[in-house]
């Protein structure tokens, strides 16, 4: 998608660690105008789909995703992470490894706001290795509701996790795929 392409050539910075920065419009301020051309664009690509749910997980999927909700006229559920008290059975659980934050985190849904009627599409700002999108893969498929797609604003195409989304045969719309980005110079190349 062009726009979002060219405003992470812009704005977008490149960190040691394959860090890519984008807190001036996605990550931290947020640009609400460029969220609801990503949600339109989403919109247009899963045209057909009965989605009747959007999933994304807390904190930076979820300005995206309430944009994107508004949209497709459905509400949004964001999975929360916990502290770990929370086997009480109301919620499904799952662990999740923090490609930013090197660690593990537990994550919830609780068992109101996901089931076996729900279709949905996940949305979360950036794609890496995937970790974040199979936790929240685990959720739908314990709450025994379907995925009809996932759409991501920022997929680094080198790291693997587009590649294992996409051979388990699943609609990904990732809207900027990144190619290559160099912490030196600043380059960033799209693919
Ligand atoms: P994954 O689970 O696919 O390895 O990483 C996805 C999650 O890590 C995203 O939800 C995002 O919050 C974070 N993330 C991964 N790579 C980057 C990056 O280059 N920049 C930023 N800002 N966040 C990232």
């Amino acid at each position: 998608m062009k726009i979002l392409e060219d405003r992470i050539r812009k704005d977008g910075r490149v960190r040691a660690g394959n860090v890519l920065k984008v807190d001036s419009f996605i990550n931290h301020q947020m640009d609400i105008g460029l969220f609801e051309e990503m949600a339109k664009e989403w919109k247009r690509r899963f045209d057909g789909k009965p989605i009747n749910k959007i999933l994304t997980i807390e904190a930076s999927g979820i300005g995206i995703a309430a944009i994107a909700a508004k949209e497709f006229g459905v509400p949004v559920v964001f999975a929360k992470k916990s502290m770990s008290v929370n086997l009480d059975g109301n919620n499904y659980v799952t662990h999740i490894q923090s490609f930013t934050h090197n660690r593990t985190y537990e994550v919830i849904v609780s068992k109101k706001y996901l089931g076996p009627d729900d279709h949905v599409l996940i949305i979360d700002d950036f794609l890496a290795n995937g970790c974040a999108l199979m936790g929240l893969l685990e959720l739908i498929e314990a709450a025994g509701a379907s995925v009809e797609g996932i759409g991501i604003a920022i997929e680094k195409g080198w790291q693997s996790g587009g590649k294992m989304i996409r051979e388990k045969g699943i609609q990904l719309e990732s809207l900027a795929i990144v190619k290559t980005m160099d912490a030196e110079t600043g380059e960033i190349t799209f693919g």
